[in-house]
């Protein structure tokens, strides 16, 4: 790594440090030396879930009653923002799963007797199933997902990019009831009827698990549903969940090319002086180093929010456009900045890149997040139904 180092914004108190050092050097020893493979060969790195089981990162979000460290979601979203220094995917597709058991006890206690152990030792992950083929904007228009029969419901439909539900044991399926209302529906991936098609593989983000579901003629307790109407605190806070973790991984992944960049443009030469003593050279990096700590200070403004309760509205919609294309005009600049050897993919910063056009997809795209601040923030824009 350069000497480049952002500094943070948010305080932390001593257990905090020490996880944050735990998780930074679980990513330099552990999961670095697995990147290059996990990128050609998408596959989830199980091995590593397991390992993070046993350094016990699954336990801190759940409930300290349960046993857990009853963190909140901050000290995940800057474990995801360390890893992704490393690799933007592995930290897509790790970091979230430390919040994994967290999200089984709070949001579905039918499977916990099922699950909670495995998901603690990180061999149980769940899937979050709600973009339909027919678009995940317009909601009003998707067709029925759920009907009602009886005391239970019943679940057709198809749903895309399940980052995880190649693996899943359990879904989170979300979409539109014939009630008129959106709801989510806890499923089993035992239950007949779930059937999970093959790996999607996509421009970055490998070793995520990203997969298409069938839902046929799926049977679900009536007890295991929620209603989240658009709007509500439970929709935005499980929307900002996302939208954060990508930024995180923007954040940290753009940390990790520009110190990847100033390293190899100080040993890289032109008339025997390095690359990176070129003021036209020098200068870019400069941009970019302010960037990178715009944003940060940005997302971590953000994340206070979230640690003094306030909940980080309306900066949720403003900060995930804001990180993600800062990241990907920054990884971009700094594969330039390679030259001809930056578009190898042996040289892992062609990787960067990948993941950074692929975040800007993942967790609404950035029409959508404008579309969300012209009309939250500013009174502006088409009015839709989607919450914040
Ligand atoms: C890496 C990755 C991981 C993902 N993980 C998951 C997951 O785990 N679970 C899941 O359910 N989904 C997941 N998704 C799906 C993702 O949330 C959707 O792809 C995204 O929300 C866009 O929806 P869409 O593809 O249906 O685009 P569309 O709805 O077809 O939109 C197409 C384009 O038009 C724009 N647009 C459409 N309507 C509007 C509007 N009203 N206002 C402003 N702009 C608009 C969009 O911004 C977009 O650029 C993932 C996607 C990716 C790439």
């Amino acid at each position: 790594m350069s000497d480049y180092e952002a500094n943070w914004y948010i305080e932390l108190t001593e257990e905090e440090q020490l996880i944050l050092q735990t998780a930074k050097e679980f990513g330099e020893n552990e999961i670095a030396p697995r990147v290059a493979e996990i990128d050609a060969s998408n596959e989830y790195p199980w091995d590593l879930a397991k390992r993070m089981g046993e350094l016990g990162f699954y336990h801190l979000m759940l409930p300290e009653k349960l046993g857990g460290g009853g963190h909140g979601p901050v000290i995940k979203w800057l474990i995801e923002e360390e890893w992704a220094k490393i690799s933007p995917a592995m930290a897509f597709a790790l970091a979230p799963a430390i919040g994994e058991a967290y999200y089984l006890v709070g949001l579905a206690p039918k499977l916990v007797d099922k699950y909670l152990e495995e998901a603690l030792d990180g061999t149980a992950k769940f899937t979050f199933t709600g973009t339909d083929p027919a678009g995940s904007f317009n909601h009003t228009e998707a067709p029925v997902f759920g009907r009602r029969d009886g005391d239970d419901w019943i679940l057709n439909g198809t749903r895309l990019f399940g980052t995880y539900a190649g693996i899943a044991k359990y879904h989170f399926a979300s979409g539109m009831g014939d009630d008129g209302s959106w709801h989510q529906w806890y499923v089993d991936v035992e239950t007949p009827g779930v059937k999970v098609e093959p790996f999607e593989r996509k421009l970055g983000l490998a070793g995520t698990a990203n997969a298409v579901v069938s839902y046929e003629s799926v049977r679900v307790p009536g007890d295991q549903v929620c209603p989240i109407p658009p709007g509500t605190e439970a929709d935005r806070r499980g929307n900002a969940s996302g939208y954060i973790g990508a930024c995180c991984c923007a954040v940290g992944g753009a940390q990790g090319v520009l110190a990847k960049t100033i390293d190899y443009l100080k040993q890289r030469t032109t008339h025997r002086v390095p690359l990176a003593d070129m003021s036209v050279i020098a200068d870019r990096l400069a941009g970019f180093a302010i960037e990178v700590e715009a944003a940060q200070c940005f997302l971590h403004n953000t994340l206070k929010g979230f640690q003094t309760g306030y909940g980080g509205k309306p900066h949720t919609s403003m900060v995930k456009p804001y990180c993600t294309d800062m990241f990907a005009r920054v990884s971009r600049g700094c594969m330039e900045l390679w030259g001809g050897i930056g578009v190898n993919e042996e040289v892992g910063v062609a990787r960067y890149v990948r993941d950074a056009l692929t975040m800007l997809a993942a967790d609404r795209p950035t029409t959508g997040h404008y579309q969300q601040v012209a009309q939250s923030v500013l009174g502006l824009g088409v009015k839709y139904t989607l919450s914040d």
